[in-house]
């Protein structure tokens, strides 16, 4: 299915990247945050104040959502309702530094501090599409970031668990999921690679860093038939989606990508 997915782009949009800066800092690594502090506990269902009131600025941030919606996400064969509507419909210049809030709903990555980046608007569709939720998962989002793709996340899901290896943004991430009301999003500071034995086994997967190979550790802590969304490379990655099988998983390639590595702490 998804080969005819990807059919269906024009080469160019098959070759969209992510272009992200390889600069990791390590603040964060787990031996600052020894076993995985919780930074946030959340309650079920996000009560986020999407649309509060129609000031100018809601009124500027609607036309800007619905325009890169129409413009990078429809146009680019992207079909599920309830992703568009949420694309649609979730803040996405309060995930990224003041300075960069008008280019906030550009067809691109965006710098975000710590030489992180949030990801392009296409991919967070594409990544979180492949997924098929339903609405009852519980997800381990792996690479918080700005916490963007885990508030899209959030409202399509029962409960996002997702992991930030820097502690200055699990910090922030944290802090701005709650202000904003994504009350079942669960953000800790630790090393990704381990998953989340504790909340483990998850419906699905998704990693926004890139591991150079399928994280192992990650797989076994699927769900039968779950599936996880992963770039897997070093400079040149694909997007992989990874489905559990009783013998072990099928893996499809879906398109290019280039995220920051996934880092494996030393
Ligand atoms: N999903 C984010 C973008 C992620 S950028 C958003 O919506 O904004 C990739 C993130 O993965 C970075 O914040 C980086 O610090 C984090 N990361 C890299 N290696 C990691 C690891 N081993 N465990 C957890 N997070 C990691």
């Amino acid at each position: 299915m998804k080969a005819n997915h990807l059919i269906r782009f024009p080469m160019i949009h098959q070759f969209m990247m992510i272009f992200l800066s390889v600069f990791i800092p390590t603040s964060c690594q787990p031996g600052s945050s020894p076993n995985g502090q919780i930074l946030e506990t959340n309650k079920k269902n996000a009560t986020h104040m999407i649309n509060p009131g129609q000031n100018e600025d809601s009124l500027w941030w609607n036309k800007e959502a619905r325009k890169m919606v129409n413009q990078q996400i429809v146009s680019r064969g992207i079909k599920d309702k309830r992703v568009i509507s949420v694309l649609r419909n979730t803040p996405r210049h309060l995930f990224v530094p003041k300075s960069l809030i008008k280019a906030a709903y550009s067809d691109g990555p965006l710098l975000i501090g710590e030489g992180q980046t949030i990801s392009q608007p296409y991919i967070v569709a594409i990544m979180t599409e492949l997924l098929e939720l339903k609405g009852d998962e519980k997800v381990l989002e792996i690479g918080t970031g700005s916490g963007y793709q885990a508030a899209i996340l959030s409202q399509l899901v029962d409960t996002c668990y997702s992991i930030e290896i820097l502690r200055t943004l699990a910090d922030s991430a944290s802090a701005r999921l709650k202000r904003l009301g994504f009350n079942n999003v669960v953000v800790k500071c630790d090393d990704g690679y381990k998953g989340w034995i504790e909340h483990a086994p998850f419906d699905c997967i998704i990693i926004t860093a890139a591991p150079e190979e399928i994280p192992q550790k990650l797989v076994e802590q699927l769900k039968m038939n779950g599936r996880m969304v992963v770039p897997v490379g070093k400079y040149y990655q694909d997007l992989l989606l990874i489905t559990k099988t009783e013998t072990g998983y099928t893996k499809e390639i879906i398109i290019p990508v280039r995220f920051v590595p996934m880092v494996k702490p030393a």
